[in-house]
């Protein structure tokens, strides 16, 4: 949940975009429903991750041994990667 507090005229006012926890059906990248593009209710569309699949990055290979224990261990060192 994204909260963030604007100070106006001595006066403090919550501006609150929800959870990000909708996903583009395109490429999977979570957005806010705010970002959708204008118009699409019911199945919303996305242009700013992937121009609504437009755009289409390669996959990411499997880091090299060392580097994807560092990301996926959850030890202090892996932590403070
Ligand atoms: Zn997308």
């Amino acid at each position: 949940m994204y909260v963030h507090l604007i100070r106006h005229d001595n006066a403090i006012f919550c501006h609150c975009l929800g959870s990000m926890e909708i996903e583009c059906s395109q490429c999977q990248a979570l957005h806010w429903i705010e970002e959708k593009v204008a118009g699409s209710v019911l199945f919303p569309i996305f242009s700013t991750c992937c121009a609504n699949g437009k755009i289409k990055l390669p996959t990411v290979n499997q880091p090299p041994e060392p580097l994807f224990l560092l990301l996926t261990r959850e030890d202090s060192r892996s932590y403070n990667f």
